[in-house]
């Protein structure tokens, strides 16, 4: 069986460097907010090419923290609007609604599953204050078109990057290319954690000073609380892990690209719409996601074959229970994503024999009815 990722293959690559460095934090006993946090987001900070970078528990909070900062910080109120893609995984939503704002949903562009500019800017109302775009998959939006709205209507733009360490726009990488950004270390991400973990980066002093306090109960200074904050935070053990595998992150990724690039290559199959890259073609192929009508039967039949393979996302955020109130809302070109949607194996250990035996089962795939 070829998994769709082997979880334990990737982190037994850097396996004596990751005891190592849980050693030195169990030997430092200083567990929390500590040397290898501090290293961790300056060496984080510095991969992206920001001035800040704030640890946090998750990716989930990175975004949560970063729209409740500015509404500390006065620029984003109760109500107001954010726009997001159509077509995420549903926390960038929830960080949304879980600081009492309100999530617009933008229909994204077909082929690249990316929120389509032209769909950001007939959806500002006056209201919006921020948009949320999502590098999906791994591949950056396009945020040349993206930051120009935002400049013409006064909006701040929240990266999420869960999905795309290393990814660059032009000469800029992900993170750097809004007013801030989210990043999830969630272990099957492009830099994974072995447990939870997320940061904010931003070249924005304030921004930064703030979610730093409220990810730690609200508090710039030991037993003086600012704010009504959380404890979100990176932990020692999960940023010594981190820095470990930074340094590996970009031949990781060139590992991905090859295979991605065998598969672009040699899967032709004309019931098979492979993934489009945007002209910056900087893709860090988080997943590999292809499209086909048929997706039940492809699903079952690679399977049979002995290759799993997963579904990013299976159901659209409009359709979820969670958001009833969307339900009779209808997203025609994300919910055709959802529909369509068939992710492939990839990652920094696949090898190219089995890359080479999912590009000949999945050029021997014949619809059934042919
Ligand atoms: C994984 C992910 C998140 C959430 O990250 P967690 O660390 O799991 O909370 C947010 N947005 C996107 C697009 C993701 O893929």
């Amino acid at each position: 069986m070829i998994p769709f990722l082997d979880l334990k293959g990737i982190n037994a690559k850097y396996r004596e460097d990751l005891i190592s460095a849980c050693t030195d934090v169990i030997d430092s006993g200083w567990y929390i907010q500590g040397t290898q946090c501090k290293a961790f987001e300056e060496e984080f900070a510095a991969y992206c090419g920001t001035k800040y970078c704030i640890g946090v528990a998750n990716g989930l909070d990175a975004l949560t923290l970063t729209l409740r900062s500015y509404k500390e910080l006065g620029v984003i109120s109760d109500g107001d609007e954010v726009i997001v893609p159509a077509n995420t995984y549903i926390a960038s939503i929830l960080a949304i609604s879980e600081n009492n704002l309100t999530p617009v949903l933008v229909e994204p562009n077909i082929n690249t599953c990316l929120i389509d500019p032209k769909e950001i800017e007939k959806n500002i109302t006056s209201k919006t204050k921020a948009i949320l775009p999502v590098h999906l998959y791994g591949q950056t939006c396009e945020m040349d078109e993206i930051n120009k709205i935002a400049k013409k209507y006064n909006l701040k733009v929240i990266e999420d990057s869960a999905q795309s360490h290393g990814a660059m726009f032009k000469d800029k990488k992900c993170g750097n290319l809004g007013d801030a950004s989210g990043f999830s270390f969630y272990p099957g991400k492009n830099l994974g954690a072995l447990g939870d973990g997320g940061a904010i980066t931003t070249n924005d002093e304030e921004l930064a000073t703030t979610i730093r306090a409220i990810a730690n109960y609200g508090s710039h200074k030991k037993y003086e609380n600012l704010y009504k904050g959380v404890n979100s935070r990176l932990d020692e053990l999960q940023a010594a892990l981190l820095r470990v595998k930074l340094k590996h992150l970009d031949e990781d990724t060139n590992h991905r690209r090859t295979i991605a690039n065998l598969y672009l290559e040699k899967i032709k199959n004309k019931n098979i719409i492979l993934p489009t890259l945007t002209d910056e073609n900087n893709h860090v192929w988080h997943v590999f996601v292809i499209r086909t009508n048929k997706r039940e039967e492809l699903q079952k039949y690679l399977l049979d074959n002995g290759i799993q393979t997963l579904i990013h996302y299976p159901i659209a955020p409009n359709k979820q229970e969670a958001y009833k109130e969307w339900k009779l809302n209808s997203y025609p070109i994300s919910e055709k994503i959802h529909d369509e949607v068939l992710s492939l194996p990839i990652s920094p250990i696949l090898s190219l024999d089995d890359a080479n035996r999912v590009i000949c089962v999945m050029n021997n795939y014949r619809h059934s009815f042919e």
